[in-house]
């Protein structure tokens, strides 16, 4: 088998040096994959003189057609009309890449009392992210949120098969299907279906419920999946990495049949771009979760282990999480962890 590639992309704001940090973490940790960098992002975008219609760069997604899977740095999304597409959602649709997966764990350190353990499955490809909008009247706009049967099962099948791989027996699907009657209701039905034959018991719970019950009593979710459909499981994801105490902290792998991207959880921060401040746990977790991916488990392992150790001992830990290491120094302690543990 040939060398692995992988394409990185740094992004903008705090992106170059989370992705640094990740790319420092590997390197230092031996990965044989090829690293190949490319651009993509707003800043890019602006410096270009903002002419393409893509914050993506045709020679960029000529890179990723030719790799094994890509790295995406946070990228800043400008919300105006007109304005290019996110780059995360462009990738997701390009590559149809239809599950987002967000492991969210609570840090034995950071945990105070409220440990939360489970796993986010978010479809990613279709739902309020199509695109699709009008304006009907200059009083009116419209979305569409298009939910299929294929898109529905396909996200349920990937979440069944994390569970029975991850001893995990309970999901909980999220929906609204007390007033999406329909979208929801083919949702639910697909969620039905994929955990027939399997051991795994499944609830259903509205999106206003989940949101105050993990709140409340975020344990009863420990040893979960949640699978929801693409703007839901945005929301109910990014309120449980709070609960883990920084969104700093929270990786992440979007997942087709032929390719994946990982991307930290977080955006770009801009108000914290070039101070050396940024969480790099969640970019370094997600490239050692794109080491696994690329068949170098050894390494990914080691990462992880290493950072559960520097986060859980607090000595070299980032501001976020209570600590005054630099993004730099906290990214050094997790290399320095992993290549001990890969030596023994
Ligand atoms: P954000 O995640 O960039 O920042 C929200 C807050 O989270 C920040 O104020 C900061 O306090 C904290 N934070 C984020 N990353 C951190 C880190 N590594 N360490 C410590 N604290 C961290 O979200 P936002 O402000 O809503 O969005 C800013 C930009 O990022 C927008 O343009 C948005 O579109 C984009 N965005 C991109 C992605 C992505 O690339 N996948 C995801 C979310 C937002």
């Amino acid at each position: 088998m040939g060398k692995k590639t992988a394409a990185v992309m740094k992004g903008d704001g705090i992106g170059p040096e989370v992705v640094d940090a990740m790319l420092m973490v590997l390197r230092e940790c031996d990965i044989q994959s090829e690293i190949v960098m490319c651009d993509a992002g707003s800043e890019q975008w602006d410096r270009n003189g903002r002419k393409d219609p893509s914050y993506i760069p045709d020679d960029t997604m000529a890179i990723l057609e030719e790799s094994d899977a890509c790295f995406k740095g946070p990228t800043t999304t400008i919300p105006i009309p007109g304005a290019p597409r996110s780059v995360a959602v462009t990738l997701r649709q390009k590559f149809d890449l239809y599950a987002n997966i967000r492991p969210t764990k609570t840090y034995e350190r950071l945990t105070q009392g409220h440990g939360l353990d489970c796993v986010c499955f978010r479809e990613a490809t279709e739902g309020l992210y199509t695109g699709i909008e009008a304006r009907i009247t200059d009083d009116a706009a419209i979305a569409i949120r298009k939910i299929t049967r294929h898109g529905s099962d396909r996200i349920i099948n990937a979440a069944v098969r994390w569970a029975d791989d991850h001893g995990m027996k309970k999901m909980v699907a999220i929906t609204k299907r007390n007033i999406l009657k329909e979208t929801d209701g083919i949702f639910w039905d697909a969620a039905q279906r994929g955990v027939s034959g399997h051991n795994i018991e499944l609830s259903e719970m509205y999106i206003d419920n989940i949101m105050q019950q993990l709140v409340v009593n975020p344990g009863q979710f420990n040893g979960a999946v949640l699978v929801s459909t693409n703007l839901f499981m945005d929301i109910v994801s990014e309120l449980a990495s709070g609960l883990v105490g920084s969104i700093g902290l929270i990786y992440s792998a979007n997942i087709g049949d032929d390719f994946a991207m990982f991307e930290a959880a977080h955006g770009s921060a801009p108000r914290f771009a070039g101070q050396n401040v940024a969480n790099p746990v969640a970019a370094i977790c997600s490239g050692a979760w794109m080491a696994r991916y690329l068949g170098e488990a050894d390494i990914g392992d080691a990462i992880f282990a290493a950072t559960e150790g520097v986060v859980n001992d607090g000595a070299t830990t980032t501001t976020d999480i209570g600590g005054s290491a630099t993004t730099v120094q906290m990214a050094c302690a997790i290399s320095d962890g992993a290549k001990t543990l890969l030596r023994r």
